[in-house]
Order: structure tokens, then sequence, then C-alpha cells
């Protein structure tokens, strides 16, 4: 279930801003925007004089709960600008054992347009059956049609076990298929194995800060889903003599897809010299950075202190700053001495990929956002009086004025 704004429909009354609790609503071009905080309350939908504002059914309905109903390992064979990436032939790889081990097939699952031949080499790589989507909606990675159509392809054949790489893609929408299906979901897993009693699916993956491995079960719900990182498992290697059905399905008109972003253009990034994985000291930034100008600051404070920049997603999501500097669940996970969070609130997808920081500075305007809760240190303030005097601070006892 989603809410969203017809957007014809809406005249940008504001009505709905204030019957929102969680702050889940924005203004973009005079028309209402449901945000990503929105916990589906359904206030908004109350509150429109011009009921502009609906809830969209998801095909939750349509979900069959016997577990034994379902049988199959699925891999979800990601693809950027038409090429098929490495992380699916890891994925083949482990997810040929489970299936071997399960007695069951291993089943590819790809999107795109124009990759027929790239879907028949998944059957080289170990599947036993591939599911080729090809639609030019499905060319590049756009969350809704992905969730869309694989969500419907899962309560269609009723796998039991659904694998994708823990990288942008699969951390972006594998979680809102997980919800449509109503499976069970471990994130960036490190190992996978099958109970030998049960055959329930055995996910582990470091928890508490990386301090122990988890094992993690499903028993009751299936599909079990997990992203696994990329570069655990080995590639399948190719063999030219397997064989395998490949199904096509030409065209997404047979499925409710219902995108709200469409991709208008994929600019190839230059690797630039962040390397946020290894830097002892990071400046981020957020939203409260305000826009670029505002992110010079952040990077003149970064640069002083010998450190790196990183971003939250909504400044990278707003072209603030390259999408190499964002940290976070959908971004890099880091660990530094010290994280130094300017402007950002603390979602929990941010802090997934900083909470592990030895010393995090916070600060931001609102003595109530969620950072202050991770922070070990926190300033209240405005980050554009804050960050130029921590600079002249810096610089003067490095000057020992
Ligand atoms: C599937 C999924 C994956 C995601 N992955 C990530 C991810 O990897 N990384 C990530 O960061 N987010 C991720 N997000 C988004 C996340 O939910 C938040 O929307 C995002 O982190 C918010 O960014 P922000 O803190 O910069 O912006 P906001 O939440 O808008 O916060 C801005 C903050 O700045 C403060 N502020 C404003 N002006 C000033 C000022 N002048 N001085 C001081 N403070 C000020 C405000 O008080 C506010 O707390 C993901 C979301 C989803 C759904």
């Amino acid at each position: 279930m989603a809410v969203i704004v017809i957007p014809d429909l809406c005249d940008g009354c504001e009505e709905c801003l204030e019957s929102c609790p969680y702050d889940a609503i924005d203004m973009i071009d005079g028309k209402a925007w449901i945000n990503e905080k929105c916990t589906l309350c359904m206030a908004c939908i109350e509150a429109c004089p011009l009921e502009a504002i609906i809830s969209e059914e998801s095909d939750v309905a349509a979900v069959d709960h016997d577990k034994d109903s379902f049988s199959g390992v699925w891999v979800f064979a990601e693809q950027r600008t038409g090429r098929v990436s490495t992380v699916a032939r890891e994925l083949l790889g482990e997810g040929r054992k489970l299936a071997d081990e399960t007695g069951e097939n291993l089943t590819a699952v790809l999107f795109g347009h124009n990759m027929e031949p790239s879907a028949r080499e998944l059957v080289q790589f170990g599947a036993d059956e591939v599911i080729y989507v090809d639609d030019p909606e499905l060319a590049q990675f756009n969350d809704s049609p992905y969730a869309a159509v694989l969500s419907s392809l899962i309560i269609e054949n009723k796998p039991s076990i659904v694998l994708a790489g823990a990288t942008f893609m699969g951390r972006s929408f594998i979680p809102m298929v997980a919800t449509k299906v109503e499976g069970g979901l471990t994130a960036d897993c490190t190992a996978l194995g099958i109970d030998s009693e049960t055959g329930d699916l055995l996910q582990t993956r470091p928890a508490f800060g990386g301090n122990i491995m988890a094992t993690i079960i499903c028993p009751d719900h299936r599909p079990q889903m997990a992203t696994v990182r990329p570069k655990v498992f080995t590639p399948s290697r190719q063999d030219d003599r397997r064989k395998g059905e490949v199904h096509i399905i030409q065209g997404i008109r047979d499925f409710e897809v219902n995108a709200r972003t469409e991709v208008l253009e994929v600019v190839e990034e230059v690797m630039d010299t962040v390397n946020l994985a290894e830097a002892d000291i990071i400046v981020s930034g957020g939203r409260g950075m305000g826009g670029p100008d505002g992110f010079k600051l952040v990077e003149e404070l970064a640069i002083l202190l010998d450190g790196a920049m990183g971003a939250s997603r909504s400044a990278v999501d707003s072209g603030w700053v390259p999408y190499s500097h964002q940290v976070g669940q959908t971004g890099k996970t880091v660990q530094p001495r010290l994280y130094i969070a300017c402007g950002i609130s603390g979602a929990v997808q941010h802090l997934a990929g900083m909470q592990a920081s030895e010393v995090i500075v916070a600060i931001n305007k609102d003595a109530d956002a969620p950072i202050f809760d991770a922070a070990t240190y926190g300033l209240v303030g405005d980050v554009f009086q804050l960050i130029p005097e921590i600079i002249r601070s810096v610089k003067k006892a490095r000057s020992g004025a």
C-alpha cells in the first residue's frame, strides 16, 4: 500500500501539510508530494478537500501464505547500462549450491531492454531457467517499476528463496518487494546455507556494529529474501554446455506499474578521489547545507582536517554532490575515528552507514533531530555560523595563536 497524490487534482492548498504528523509531505512546484517519511497513517487523505490524495492498494491481497506451496531459488540478475553485473554471477554461483541442496530449480530474473543474448547467457552461468522481462522502461534502474514487476512475478510463481545484490539497486528496491509480497528479508548477508532439518534458508550477516555474526531464519513466511554483499561469493564460471529455458516477457503492460519517477539521463560518474571507506575523518553534509554553495563549507572543513567529504542521500539526490560521497544504506558504510554530520537529520538509512564511527559530532539547528541520539557530541545551531566558527578555531589552533 502507498499514499499518492494525483497531481491534476492537487491545487497546492497545503491543508495536507498541517494534517501530517510525520513531516512526510513536501510541496514541489505547487503540488503536494508524499516523501519517504510517510507511515501510511492516512491523515492527509482525510484532510484533502479535493480528494487529491489516495491510498494505492498493493498486490498484498493476492499473496499466498501457504509456505509449502513455495519452491525454487531465484536470483535477481541486476544489470547496468545493458551489462549484467558481476554480483549476478556471484549470486548464481551461490544460488546453484542452494538449489542443488534443496533439489529445486535455480531461476535468474533479468529486467532490461534488448538484452536477450545476456538473458540466454545466464543459463551458462548456472541458471536452470531465466525469466527475462524486456521493456524500454526497465532499461535503466527505477525503483517503482522494478519493484512492481518483481513483486508480481514472485506472487505468481512463488519461489521459496529470492536473492539480490546488496548494491545500491538491491538495497533500494528489494525492501519494497519484500513488503509487497509479505516475505522476510535479511539485508547485507555474507553467508548463506540451508538448515538440513527444516529446509529454511540460513542467512548470516554482521550484527551489533560488526561485533557478532548473526544467522537469521524466516521460519513462517515465504519467500525468504536476502540481499548479499558483492564480492562475498565467487562468480560462477561460464559453461557453454549447460541447457535451460528462457521465458521472455515482452513489455510491462500486464503489470501494475505506476512509476512516480522517470529516468531522464544516466550520467556516468567519473571516479574521483573519494575514499570514504578508508578516511579517518569524514565531514558530511545534508539537506541543511541548503545547496552546492553550502557544501563548499563542508568541503573546506573536510580538507582542513585532512578528511573526506560525505553526504546524505537527500543532498546527493538534489544533485549537490556526486553519489560517490553518499553515506548510508544505499551509499557507503563508513567507520572513521571522527564523523561530523552537518545539517543531517539522522534518518535510519543514514545512520546505517555511519553509526559505527568512533566519535560522532552532529550540528543541527533542530535540538530534537534524531542524529543527536547517535551523536557523541551535539551542537545545536546554524551550520552557516558553526562551521565557519570551527574552521576559524582549527586554523587558529594550528597557527599557535
Ligand atoms: C530505501 C531507502 C534508502 C535510503 N538510503 C539512504 C542513504 O544511503 N543515505 C542517506 O543519507 N539517506 C538515505 N535514504 C533517505 C533517508 O530516509 C533520508 O531521507 C535522508 O537521509 C535525509 O537526508 P538529510 O538528513 O540530509 O535531510 P533532512 O531529513 O531533510 O534533514 C535536514 C536536516 O538539516 C537540518 N537543518 C536545516 N537547515 C539547517 C541549518 N541552517 N543549520 C543546521 N541544521 C539545519 C534540519 O533541522 C534537518 O534535521 C534512504 C531512503 C530510503 C527509502
